[in-house]
């Protein structure tokens, strides 16, 4: 369950003693309920979210003390005002205690009064999974490891602004890693690379790559034209040159650089000049922005092969394959817009076709 869409209905009531307890209500707009819901592996900020097999979780488990065990894997609750982070001031991240993800941030903590460490964000909101809890004749919205599933804690609403939100945590679930120190390796993100493409309105294109397994998160932005900084509006007027483009983060473990391209090719037209479909304009050119001499080398034999192929005999591709320069993000209202509209363009999911022909094992390049 992603956070946005969680809608906290019922109001926050306090009871005597300031324990962790609110009645707040889980519900999925009309319209997000109708979307059909991809779960991802990798974050937004690229950590691995892949669920871990139950075998994995016990394993880790036994590394825990007691109290660790207790709140994390029972859903306990530790009493308040005795966890040993409630008063941590210093910067740096609070990690999974079972499984290293990192959680929260010192950015984000606050002096709630509660006696429990709280947070008004998440580090990363793919990181924190959300269940209803009835349990003690309340109702509340119980937080859980988006990884490993350990229990945190709960979320309220009565928290301070920007997001109204309370994330009461439980020391015992954390493991604080202060900034500067090194980072265990199960907290650290994936290493993932970056591609950019082109293929017509971006809309279409940023939605069919965050449809690709093993890509961690897609942007829409404005790229390789002659401007510092351009509007919708400067790029829809055709002066300054740049295209619509998406920059792509992806973990090379599980997808090429090749399956990436394979993917691109099959989701537009590229025999279309300056235009995709009803869309006009050298904005909507199909080009590939290469970030390295071998990015630019493997993309060049990409296309090369494609067009000797019999599906475009006759057809020439006309994608511009050059260096990348600098990508600037979309205006907020361009981002995750099939996602969140649920209009489509661009309506060939290539995935299934990338993965099922190409049965080279992935490998990192
Ligand atoms: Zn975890």
């Amino acid at each position: 369950m992603r956070l946005r869409s969680l809608i906290l209905l019922a109001l926050f009531s306090l009871t005597a003693g300031a324990v962790c307890v609110g009645a707040i209500r889980l519900q999925e707009s009309p319209q997000e309920a109708k979307m059909p819901q991809s779960p991802r592996t990798i974050s937004r900020s690229g950590y691995s979210i892949a669920r871990l097999p139950a075998a994995d979780v016990e394993r880790l488990a036994k590394n825990l003390t007691p109290e660790q065990y207790r709140v994390t894997q029972k859903s306990g609750t530790e009493a308040a005002f005795c966890g040993n982070l409630l008063d941590n001031k210093k910067d740096g991240f609070y990690a999974c205690v079972v499984c290293g993800l990192p959680l929260f941030s010192s950015e984000h903590k606050f002096n709630s009064g509660t006696g429990w460490p709280s947070f008004f964000t998440p580090f990363d909101k793919d990181h924190v999974a959300y269940v209803k809890d009835e349990s003690h004749g309340m109702e509340r919205i119980e937080i859980e490891c988006a990884r490993c599933g350990a229990h945190l804690g709960h979320v309220f609403e009565d928290g301070p602004r920007p997001t109204g939100l309370r994330y009461c945590l439980n020391s015992a679930a954390l493991n604080f890693v202060e900034k500067g120190q090194p980072i265990p390796l199960a907290s650290q993100p994936l290493p993932l690379k970056t591609a950019y493409f082109a293929g017509g309105c971006f809309w279409g294109i940023e939605h069919r790559f965050q449809e690709c397994p093993g890509v961690a998160g897609v942007e829409s932005g404005y790229m390789n034209g002659s401007t510092e900084a351009p509007t919708y509006e400067d790029v829809c007027g055709h002066a300054t040159g740049h295209a619509e483009a998406v920059r792509v983060l992806y973990d090379p473990a599980k997808v090429t650089y090749r399956q990436l391209l394979d993917g691109f090719f099959r989701m537009h037209d590229p025999t279309q000049l300056d235009r995709q479909g009803p869309d006009v304009g050298d904005q909507y050119r199909s080009a590939v922005f290469t970030t390295d001499a071998e990015q630019q080398r493997e993309a060049e034999a990409f296309k090369l092969a494609l067009q000797s192929s019999p599906k475009y005999l006759g057809r020439k591709i006309v994608t511009v394959i050059e260096p990348a320069k600098r990508f600037w993000p979309a205006e907020a209202y361009h981002q995750d817009y099939v996602e969140r509209t649920g209009r489509a363009c661009h309506s060939v999911n290539p995935w299934p076709e990338v993965f099922g022909q190409d049965k080279a094992p992935a490998k990192a390049h």
